[in-house]
Parts: C-alpha cells; structure tokens; sequence
C-alpha cells in the first residue's frame, strides 16, 4: 500500500515524499483513511509506531478541504492533549513540517507547563491547532487566551501517559469545555480499565487499531 491509497491530496502526499516517508506504517494504512472521513478512532500503539502521522497527516488534510471560516482569534479547530512538554513541542514540529507548504495555511501552537505563560497567550492567537498538557491549557482557557468551544477534532495522544501523570481530573475538566458534536481520535500505548472508561465516555463508535 502507498501513501497515495489512502485518500490525501497531492500537496500533502508531495511534503510526504519530501519527507522520505516511503510507504506508511501499518498503523497509517488503517487509522489515515479512518480519520479522514470523520470516524472516531481508538488507537493502541505505542512510540515509534507512526502513529502520530497517522493523525497528524489526515487533520491537515481535513483542514484543508474545508472553507476557510471567519473565526474569532482565540477560537482554535484541532486540540492534541499530551502528557509532557516534550511530546507536545515534538507533536507541533510535526503539524508544522508537513503542514508547512500546504495551499491553506495552518497555523500550530504547543502549550505547555514549566515556562511562562504569556508568550503562549500572544502565540495561540489565530492558531488553528493547538498541542496541549492539560494544565497549561486550562491556564490559558481561565485567561480567556484559548476558548474551545470551536474544537472540530479533539485527539488524546498517550493517554495512558497522561493518567499516570495524575492529570485525569484536568483531562475531565478539558472534556467538559469542548463541543459534544466533535471528532475524538484516542491513542495509548496500554488498554487498561481507565483507558476504557475514558473511551466509552469520549468516542462514538470508534474504530480500534491495535498495532
Ligand atoms: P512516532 O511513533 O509517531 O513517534 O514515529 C516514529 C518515527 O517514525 C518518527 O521519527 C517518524 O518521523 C517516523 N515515521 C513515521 N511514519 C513513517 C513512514 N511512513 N515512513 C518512514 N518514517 C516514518
């Protein structure tokens, strides 16, 4: 299977090519074609699988099919929630390089604890996607710097990470600011009860990917 199978346009498929991604991981072949028709997706997989092109790649491709809106500048469309400021940053580099020569500009930001915010409240404005740990993100959401009710897509990247960080009640918290009417695409590397209850409370017939 190539790349060109699983229904990305040419500017994305040429960055991917640029990219010397020569032909996608299993984990691609099933959650690229899932995600961009709109199905919720429950992914275990672990790091170095793929899988964050796996959402990364049809996002982008959604984002570019639909009309530019006129938007409020704090109203964001995609929100990756992540454990730690490392994946975060690790997860907007990624939105960034292969979203950087596409026909529609998008527009990433990563948020994340352990620095100030202010710099992250000027940098969200206009920002399309956002790549977010939960505390920094309910931060900006009290200082009325980031607001989520325009959430299209919401994907929980190590999720399990981010529990046995201690972060559930601020995921929760995260949960109750987004629109019910969303696409959620949910990645953990383990499939324990808490995985499960969260799934059962956040996806709609969700397709699942065990890699
Ligand atoms: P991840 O599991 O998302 O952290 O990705 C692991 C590594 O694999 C990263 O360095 C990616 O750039 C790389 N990678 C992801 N998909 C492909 C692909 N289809 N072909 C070659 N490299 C890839």
């Amino acid at each position: 299977m190539q790349f060109s199978d699983l229904g990305l346009s040419k500017p994305l498929l040429t960055i991917i090519t640029e990219q010397a991604y020569a032909t996608p991981y299993p984990i691609q072949q099933e959650a690229i074609p899932a995600i961009l028709v709109g199905k919720d997706v429950l992914g275990i997989a672990r790091t170095g699988s793929g899988k964050t092109a796996s959402y990364v790649l049809p996002i982008l491709e959604r984002l570019q099919r639909q009309r530019a809106l006129v938007r409020s500048s704090v109203s964001h469309r995609v929100l990756v929630l992540v454990p730690t400021r490392e994946l975060a940053a690790q997860v907007a580099t990624v939105f960034q390089t292969f979203g950087a020569d596409l026909p529609r500009r998008i527009k990433t930001v990563a948020v994340f604890g352990g620095v100030s915010a202010n710099p992250q409240m000027i940098a969200v404005r206009g920002a399309d996607v956002l790549v977010a740990t939960p505390g920094r993100l309910l931060d900006l959401v009290a200082q009325n710097a980031v607001k989520l009710s325009g959430i299209e897509t919401l994907v929980l990247d190590e999720a399990d990470k981010i529990l046995e960080l201690g972060f559930a009640d601020e995921m929760k918290q995260v949960f109750d600011l987004l629109p019910g009417h969303r696409q959620t695409v949910l990645f953990s590397a383990t499939l324990g009860d808490a995985i499960q209850d969260i799934g059962a409370s956040v996806l709609r017939k969700p397709i699942t990917i065990e890699i």
